[in-house]
């Protein structure tokens, strides 16, 4: 992969982390607020879409629990006047793109992505002014603005599949997320990928050294890490080599890792993302054990969104997520020409 063409800066003075809620209701109280949230959807005639890091009650009051790419795809076939997106502002933003027609409902606006905001579309256009003649493959996890000034949307699930559906020739502006880039370019053997310097706070965290240390103490599993991992990179070059088994060493979206653990035989995982997949991997798979490659990977932001959060936005249809009509109709093209090829 080509060196990165932008240096790396403080993308932690962008966004503000919101403090993590502690949830001390009963499990009475928990049913009591997830029958509010279904009477209120059926009376509002919603859907509930839920990413895989929500929080566990949430999850299980949705209509869909589902990686970026499938609730990208639940949301562009429902019949719903209203979508409620339990995930990140990037998330409802992709669904008012697809449905302008709807009402999107994000029940907290302090539910960004640190991902996201590694790129502004102002330093996009100044990236894509140094090669003009590069094809741009933005990540989901961007603005709608910075989608629009894009060639292809993709997500972790696609990756490789949108690289290499580019003609050879042509060069690759790939973000904002570095460590994904590395994984795309691997997988789609494509070596004239520049990637942007961006990641997420989250993933970075997950690091070659705990990788390392569960691998000692669990010897025989399988290692399944998201490719936005701080590791992927190190992880790779071991598989090659031999320090990683390259037949348990996998590199997967959430919803990959879902089938992946469905067809395998083994028992016993480490998972290398967001402790919010833990929920459906244990709801799915209760006879399979799964350990967290780094048992403190939460995203505060994907936690804002509580039951309480749900229902007083049903109740009120607010905070509504709207994009411009210009930069939708933009960004939707880089979206449908990655749902074409999903
Ligand atoms: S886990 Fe990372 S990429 Fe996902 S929403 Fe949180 S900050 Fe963004």
């Amino acid at each position: 992969m080509a060196s990165n063409a932008v240096e790396e800066t403080a993308f932690g003075g962008r966004y503000t982390l919101p403090p993590v809620e502690i949830i001390t209701d009963s499990p009475a109280e928990i049913r009591r607020k997830q029958e509010r949230v279904r009477a209120l959807a059926k009376e509002r005639n919603a859907v509930l879409l839920a990413h895989h890091y929500q929080r566990p009650e949430v999850q299980e009051v949705a209509d869909a629990v589902a990686d970026s790419l499938k609730l990208s795809q639940a949301a562009a076939k429902t019949d719903a006047d209203v979508i409620v997106f339990c995930g990140v502002h990037f998330m409802a933003e992709t669904a008012a793109i697809l449905l302008p027609e709807k009402i999107v409902l994000l029940p907290d606006l302090r539910a960004g992505c640190s991902l996201a905001a590694s790129i502004t579309p102002e330093e996009l256009r100044k990236w894509k002014a140094k090669m003009p003649d590069a094809v741009v493959v933005a990540y989901i996890n961007t603005s709608a603005a910075v989608k629009a000034e894009s060639d292809y949307c993709c997500t972790s699930a696609n990756a490789a599949k949108v690289v290499a559906a580019i003609p050879a020739d042509r060069p690759i502006l790939f973000l904002p997320d570095k460590f994904l880039a590395s994984v795309a370019a691997r997988q789609a053997n494509r070596g004239n990928i520049v990637a942007y310097p961006g990641y997420c706070h989250v993933h970075k965290m997950i690091r070659p050294e705990q990788v390392t240390e569960i691998m000692e103490e669990h010897p025989d599993i399988e290692l399944l890490l998201h490719p936005e991992c701080g590791c992927v990179s190190s992880c790779m070059a071991k598989a090659v080599d031999g320090t990683l088994p390259a037949d348990r060493t996998f590199f997967l979206s959430t919803e990959g890792m879902l089938r992946h653990i469905g067809t395998s035989t083994s028992t016993e995982f480490a998972v290398g993302t967001e402790l919010g997949i833990l929920h459906q991997l244990n709801k799915k798979f209760p006879e399979k054990t799964f350990h967290p490659v780094n048992p403190d990977a939460i995203c505060a932001f994907m936690k804002t969104i509580t039951l309480d959060k749900v229902i007083a936005s049903l109740e009120t249809l607010t905070p509504r997520i709207t994009v411009p009509e210009e930069i939708a109709r933009k960004a939707k093209r880089s979206i449908d020409r990655m749902l074409e090829l999903a």
